[in-house]
């Protein structure tokens, strides 16, 4: 059982220099825009509005850092989470495209306290060729990466389990690498928090 005790906004960040110093294990999210990325942040933080839910994708233009104080086997453990801009949406310029692909990559490559990174998909589109592009990216430069299939509610329950498995084939990847997620059932939610422990232990 792992319980959230309590979660905060730190700062928000757009280079290095914003970034906070203070040595936490760090866990970031990526995902195309509009893919519940927000949704999820919240759901793991036990928040409603930590992260902003929003109507209007491609608006998150910066990285913004949460730190989540957790317990788990009698143990507390803080973790802080990162939010990176949404990928792939049509209606950003593409100059800006090129600016948010290059904060991205400036933190892939420069965060030293990041452990792990959460590439999430949606279950029922499936990965997009900008997932993919992203997904090869991680492959570079994470140190471990995490995929989750969120908005698994949406399909029937008796689909979900080969959906999550024609998913982990269809991106190449071992059993067990792919979490089904819904951020509005709680689905996964456990699981979720399980690999992210492991992986910032
Ligand atoms: P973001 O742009 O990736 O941060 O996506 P949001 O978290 O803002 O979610 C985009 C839309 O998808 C919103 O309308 C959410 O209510 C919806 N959504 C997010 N997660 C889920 C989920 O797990 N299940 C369902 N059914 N809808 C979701």
């Amino acid at each position: 059982m792992i319980r959230v005790i309590e979660a905060d906004f730190v700062t928000t960040a757009t280079k290095l220099e914003q970034y906070p110093r203070d040595p936490l294990p760090e866990v970031a999210f990526v995902g195309r825009s509009n893919v519940g990325k927000s949704s999820m942040i919240n759901a793991l933080a036990h928040r409603l509005k930590l992260v902003r839910v929003s109507n209007t994708p491609g608006r998150t233009r910066t990285l913004n850092f949460f730190d989540v104080t957790l317990e788990h086997k009698a143990r507390r453990r803080v973790v802080r989470l990162c939010d990176l801009p949404g990928y792939g949406f049509a209606k950003v310029s593409k100059a800006e495209r090129e600016q948010f692909a290059e904060m991205i990559d400036e933190y892939l490559q420069r965060r030293d306290m990041l452990k792990v990174v959460v590439s999430i998909i949606d279950a029922e589109v499936g990965p997009t060729k900008d997932d993919v592009q992203m997904l090869e990216t991680l492959e570079e430069h994470a140190p471990r990466i995490l995929v989750a299939a969120t908005k698994l509610d949406r399909l029937a329950p008796g689909k979900r389990q080969g959906r999550v498995a024609s998913l982990t084939r269809e991106l190449d990847l071992p059993p067990g690498a792919v979490i089904g997620f819904s951020s509005t059932t709680g689905l996964g939610l456990e699981a979720v928090w399980g690999s992210l422990l492991d992986a910032t232990a």
